[in-house]
């Protein structure tokens, strides 16, 4: 028999099996050696209080066997006459790829990047040599934003479609297999890029194609249906069903699309900081005191408010983790941040950003589709160039930017292409700047210790969700006047992240097969 519990117990005993199978036994009324097997259904942790407790929610077996589940993923044959060409290889695409593999459709992939591997040296330039490879690079390449992300996998879009299904297929391709228990599931960016290849391979294996260094370029339309595509300026496909996947980075595609005359909006997103603070610190905030205990994860915050009118909050925080160079072109610079598996660096970092919306920027906003994206740009070259013109970033303290006053110094941060001192508020737009300061001196009052002159501002942190949407029918996912276009993920509009981008891609194919079943 199977029975379930729910249990919650200090957390020095989270690694304690006998501990845990001895307050089971309790909890159920039953001897320990009728157990046979302890699953965790769920792991969360519970840090408000001082007596911090882990909740566990449990499959406990008497006298049965376990059968641990390994492949989640079971292609069909394809039908060579049934196809999807999807743009783009990051989550939203990859995800579409494998769905359409698992209903018998052949997907077949462009990517204007380079696979994983290739894809590592030239990140490792815009570190060392300050060049920025405009198709390959932290955005761009085999696995989209997600590869060199930081892999949490947490969403809040779960109504939106299977995020189960997505969570298993990171298992089947090589994630750890807690991602399914843990209320903050998270891969690591040491583990993703062998977990993106395997998926890549499996594609492939299965009767898929993906094409690396393709760039969508142009696309013919006739009689508002997509007809055929362009790939590197030169070569056309004839395609009458595509999956534009191609991320919240790619202004070529934004432009693209007005020039066709395909309708595009303004979005609203999100602009400001990424804040660095020791991670030590984030732990005795977090852990009331505590901090280095192998029993707790390093610590994360996650914090909101609202500043005259505007909300502010924290963005894709990282414990243990690096600032690192998201730009995808030459002239700008760009923060985002990552952590490793362990989360073991001494830096925690996160950012701090104010949401915009169009009408902040434009009273006409509906006119100009750019006006986010726009001022997105302005930003980042404003950061470029008092960064001294290389992805060095402009940097400050704290306490510093809240009064004004250039940093006499600033300490070593993980991010490292080099820091150069600024005062923030001469690069960051006065309705970006003042907001963040009033909510850095709230947060500081909600989180003793948060406002230190310890902690770095690296600026700007910009690409927080696509500045333009790619509008489409909430029921057939097509393009709202293209038929046969299926904007989808984070650069249309419709995700925010890994997770959903993800079941975007998979609800996508799901239409497209019902029509071709049609
Ligand atoms: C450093 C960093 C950390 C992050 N951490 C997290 C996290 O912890 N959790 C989370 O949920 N999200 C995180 N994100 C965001 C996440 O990666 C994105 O939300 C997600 O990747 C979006 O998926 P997508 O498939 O919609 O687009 P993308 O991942 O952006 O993929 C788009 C792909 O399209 C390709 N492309 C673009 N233009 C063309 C073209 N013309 N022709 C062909 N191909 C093209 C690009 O090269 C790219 O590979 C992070 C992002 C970064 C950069």
């Amino acid at each position: 028999m199977i029975f379930e519990a729910d249990i919650r117990i200090p957390y020095r005993f989270i690694h304690d099996s006998a501990y845990i199978k001895t307050a089971v036994a309790d909890f159920l009324e039953l001897k320990e050696s009728e157990i046979t097997h302890i699953e965790v259904k769920k792991r969360s942790l519970d840090a408000r209080k001082r007596d911090i407790k882990y909740n566990l929610k449990l499959a406990v077996y008497k006298d049965e066997k376990y059968v641990e589940q390994k492949h989640f993923f079971f292609p069909k044959p394809v039908d060579p006459e049934k196809k999807i060409v999807i743009i783009g290889c990051g989550p939203a695409g990859m995800f579409a790829a494998l769905r359409a593999l698992e209903l018998g459709i052949k997907p077949v992939i462009f990517e204007r990047g380079k696979d994983v591997r290739s894809r590592r040296r030239d990140l490792a330039k815009i570190h060392k040599e300050h060049i920025v490879n405009p198709d390959s690079n932290y955005c761009f390449g085999e696995g989209g934003a997600g590869t060199y992300s930081d892999g949490k996998l947490y969403t809040r879009s779960k109504k939106r479609g299977n995020t189960q299904k997505a969570l298993e297929w990171f298992v089947h391709f090589g994630a750890d297999k807690d991602i399914l228990v843990n209320a903050h599931p998270h891969i690591g960016t040491n583990r993703l890029p062998g977990i993106i290849q395997a998926m890549r391979e499996s594609i492939i294996a299965a009767g898929g194609e993906v094409h690396f260094e393709s760039k969508l370029t142009d696309l013919r339309i006739e009689n508002n249906r997509l007809k055929a595509i362009e790939l590197n300026n030169q070569t056309w496909y004839e395609c009458d069903q595509l999956i534009l996947a191609t991320g919240h980075s790619a202004r070529d595609i934004f432009e693209l699309l007005f020039e066709r005359k395909i309708r595009i909006e303004a979005k609203p997103f999100a602009l400001g900081v990424r804040i660095e603070h020791a991670q030590n610190l984030i732990d005795e905030i977090q852990y009331h005191g505590l901090h280095n205990d192998e029993n707790l994860p390093p610590a994360s915050y996650s914090l909101v408010t609202q500043v005259d009118g505007m909300g502010v909050y924290s963005f894709c925080m990282c414990p243990g983790g690096i600032v690192a160079p998201c730009a995808t072109d030459a002239e700008e610079v760009v923060t985002n941040g990552w952590s490793p598996s362990k989360r073991n660096n001494p830096y925690s970092n996160s950012g701090m950003v104010v949401q915009i919306e169009p009408q902040h920027l434009m009273k006409d906003y509906q006119k100009n589709p750019f006006v986010c994206l726009d001022f997105q740009k302005e930003v980042e070259y404003a950061c470029w160039v008092a960064g001294g013109r290389t992805q060095a970033v402009p940097a400050q303290r704290m306490i510093d930017f809240i009064q004004g006053k250039v940093s006499n110094d600033l300490p070593e941060t993980s991010y490292q292409p080099g820091l150069k001192s600024v005062d923030l508020n001469t690069v960051l737009p006065p309705m970006i700047a003042n907001r963040l300061k009033k909510a850095f001196t709230e947060w500081g009052k909600k989180m003793p210790g948060f406002l230190t002159n310890d902690a770095v501002l690296h600026a700007p942190e910009s690409r927080t969700s696509s500045p333009v949407k790619i509008p489409r029918n909430d029921e057939t996912l097509e393009h709202v006047e293209t038929g046969g276009l299926y904007p989808c993920g984070e650069g249309a509009g419709y995700a925010g992240g890994i997770m959903s981008a993800a079941v975007d891609g998979m609800n996508c194919v799901e239409k497209i097969a019902d029509k071709i079943a049609r």
